[in-house]
């Protein structure tokens, strides 16, 4: 999510300076010359070709620190909070502009969640004309930037997260990806992401081109009049409805680009740097499940489970049910649950890779009965399930005692093990088969599939380039079984 402000309005034309003009289309029904995609013409190799070839400003150092700042987003971003501090130091805080700011909050961090974000960089479902302009207006009062300017930047940072076109680039640290970017000039224009479409809404047209007057409104004058006019508190309406709440929204949505990139799990995908957690949704108004938003960016929810804290979703959910909303896209579950299972067997494989597990078939030798024979004589070696195990180190340990074990040495003791005199444990057969020291030849009697394999061996997790060896389970490939259809 993106933020900073943006005083003075640019119109629709001038703010993208550099894409290639196309001719005017000649079909009648267009009603005005329709911007061309940003992206249209980009090469193949766009990411890399740019990062290699376009010039970046040189490093902030001690030196030019002082020239490199963004002295207005800088002006806002400190001037506001001293304001709530200084105000809050002279001014009581009566309980109803507390309410009312608490609210207020709500509304105009609504207006970027729900309006800003989900509806306009994400075109995660539809609004009617008059939500429009209540998100619009709603979301000015936020003073994090036009609605063009703000979905500009967010789009970039979806398509380039964490590389440098990314302009809250989460790798530069977290206080870069929560103000820094804001404060001093980016190194780097944002990568190219296209908003030819919102250039074509009237809402966003509107709320560009009255963009100052809308956030000296929406940002003061109304959190000030409703607390004057509704119960005579002038000034703790400006300093706590105004200036407080105003800081606490904007750092509340820059915690999307920071907190939301640094803190919590990643239980879709690993990749990136988004992650879940509840606390990022507590504090961005239910954006803190940004792991799943980035891989399903176009899902008007971020929380997918009904107890997550997502009211942004609940907010777009109730203006559906009011018929002011519709369209909500939701990615197919299936899909959604794909991405869930691929961590989980990350996971898993992980907790599979430090573990040791029997030594493989195909490095045992093949030994013959005469031999096994032979060999038991001099140490203690057991058959069972085809297998000849030395238990030698074991057979004080047996819990079932050492006679047990000791009258099968230099015998075939599968039917015992396995249920015969005792119907031994998954744990049991586990850790006998890690006592295994060679093959009987002459194979292992037919039936006996289960017995060969140790409980811990049956499911594995097998990378894709591990499938058809010797460890894979059920991942046998034939030609003739690959046939489609
Ligand atoms: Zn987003
Ligand atoms: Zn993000």
């Amino acid at each position: 999510m993106s933020s900073v402000v943006q005083t003075r309005p640019v119109s629709p034309s001038k703010a993208h300076p550099t894409p290639p003009q196309t001719p005017p289309r000649k079909q009648a029904k267009l009603p005005e010359k329709e911007e061309e995609p940003a992206d249209m013409n980009i090469p193949d190799n766009y990411v890399a070709w740019t990062l290699k070839n376009q010039k970046a400003l040189p490093p902030v150092s001690w030196d030019n620190w002082w020239r490199e700042l963004n002295y207005l987003s800088l002006s806002i971003l400190t001037i506001t909070p001293a304001i709530a501090l200084v105000g809050a130091y002279y001014t009581r805080l009566r309980w109803e502009t507390a309410v009312w700011s608490v609210f207020y909050y709500f509304v105009t961090g609504l207006g970027i969640t729900a309006g800003y974000h989900r509806l306009w960089a994400h075109r995660s479902y539809n609004a009617s004309k008059p939500l429009q302009y209540a998100l619009a207006t709603a979301g000015a009062g936020a003073v994090e930037g036009s609605i063009k300017w703000w979905s500009r930047g967010h789009r970039a940072h979806h398509r380039y997260t964490d590389t440098d076109l990314d302009p809250y680039n989460a790798h530069k640290g977290f206080w870069y990806s929560h103000v820094g970017w804001m404060i001093v000039k980016p190194r780097r224009k944002p990568g190219v992401a296209d908003v030819s479409d919102l250039s074509r809404n009237e809402v966003v047209r509107w709320q560009h081109r009255w963009y100052l007057q809308l956030i000296i409104g929406m940002g003061f004058l109304v959190p000030t009049f409703v607390a004057g006019l509704g119960w005579g508190d002038w000034a703790g309406g400006f300093v706590y409805a105004g200036a407080a709440r105003l800081c606490f929204v904007h750092h509340s949505t820059f915690c999307v680009n920071s907190l939301a990139h640094w803190l919590g799990e990643a239980p879709f995908d690993d990749k990136h740097t988004p992650r879940d957690h509840v606390i990022t949704a507590l504090v961005t108004i239910g954006e803190g499940y940004h792991n799943f938003h980035h891989q399903f960016p176009m899902d008007y929810r971020n929380a997918i489970k009904w107890y997550q804290y997502d009211p942004t979703k609940w907010f777009i959910a109730l203006m559906q049910k009011v018929g002011l909303a519709s369209h909500l896209k939701v990615f197919p579950e299936n899909e959604v649950r794909k991405g869930q299972l691929t961590m989980q067997l990350k996971r898993l494989r992980e907790a599979q890779e430090n573990l040791t597990f029997a030594p493989d078939v195909n490095e045992l030798p093949v030994i013959s009965w005469e031999s096994f024979q032979e060999q038991a004589a001099k140490r203690s070696l057991v058959v069972i399930g085809g297998f000849i195990h030395d238990v030698s180190a074991f057979v004080d340990e047996h819990p079932g005692g050492r006679h047990l074990i000791t009258k099968n040495i230099g015998k075939d003791a599968t039917t015992a093990f396995f249920g015969g005199v005792y119907d031994h444990s998954n744990a049991a057969h586990n850790w006998l088969s890690m006592m295994r020291v060679g093959v009987l030849h002459g194979g292992t009697q037919h039936g006996l599939d289960d017995k060969n394999i140790p409980p811990s061996q049956r499911l594995r997790v097998a990378r894709y380039s591990e499938l058809g060896s010797g460890n894979a389970s059920s991942t046998a490939y034939s030609d003739s079984e690959g046939l489609i259809g």
